[in-house]
């Protein structure tokens, strides 16, 4: 059996020629599916995002409710107090323990009324993260709606493809394994860097059917030979000439 090195010039063109083939057919089912992929993860992750949200807004109301509590019961007691220091009044022996007690009870109120404002404060903080929190449900709702049809979209146009693209990639790998190794790597290479993922393109109209710009005739005529792999010299794409791409065709094996 022949190894990959024996192979023509005419045979290497053919062979990545048949995988370009392949691969743009891959490309246009892609193209097909557009940004639908990124647009599905980014709106998922959106999701994610606004569930921690409402999660730490869940940790701030508890720990707003904590401090009410915690006010409420010292109010309480401050008020307690006050209606001990009530009853001691009505027992007291001389007007200095009067004072003293009237101060304590002084101090007691001041207890109170500043209680009532942490709670009042807080009561306005829990009114505001539950606001925020019924904000951001709404955002979820929303979101979600977008995704739901979004996720539909992929779906239809997935279920429609799925298989012709699982089979192009069986024939895509297949394929690369007939195509020489360096020319491989330099398919590989220029593909991922033209956005239509064309490496190997045809003469169209004496031009280079990727970048377009003209090809003189002597370069042209030593392409229809296939006695070396030519690339265009400014776009660095390997050039075919037409009757070649036009005899391997993406479908035949
Ligand atoms: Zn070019």
């Amino acid at each position: 059996m022949a190894t990959v090195k024996d192979f023509s010039v005419e045979e290497k063109l053919t062979a990545v020629l048949s995988l370009q083939k392949i691969d743009s057919k891959i490309d246009d089912i892609r193209t097909l599916k557009g940004e639908l992929p990124m647009e599905v993860k980014d709106l998922e992750d959106e999701i994610e995002g606004l569930q921690t949200r409402i999660n730490n807004i869940d940790t701030e109301i508890n720990n707003i409710n904590a401090f009410i509590e915690t006010k409420t019961e010292a109010k309480k007691e401050a008020a307690a107090l006050i209606k001990k220091y009530e009853k001691q009044q009505d027992n007291v022996k001389n007007n200095r323990e009067f004072e003293a007690i009237t101060k304590e009870m002084e101090m007691q109120e001041l207890e109170v009324r500043l209680n009532e404002k942490h709670i009042k404060d807080a009561t306005y903080e829990q009114k505001d993260r539950m606001n925020a929190r019924i904000k951001t449900e709404e955002k979820i709702a929303t979101v979600e709606e977008t995704l739901k049809v979004k996720r539909s979209e992929l779906e239809k146009i997935s279920a429609d493809t799925e298989k012709e693209e699982q089979q192009l990639t069986v024939k895509s790998e297949a394929a690369k394994e007939k195509v020489d190794p360096r020319l491989l790597t330099a398919y590989e290479r220029i593909r991922t860097s033209y956005r239509n993922g064309l490496a190997v393109v045809p003469i169209l109209r004496d031009s280079c059917g990727g970048c377009f710009n003209v090809i003189p005739p002597q370069r042209q005529s030593e392409i229809r030979q296939h006695k070396k792999i030519i690339v265009c010299e400014h776009c660095g794409r390997i050039l075919v000439d037409s009757d070649l791409n036009d005899k391997v065709n993406a479908a035949s094996k």
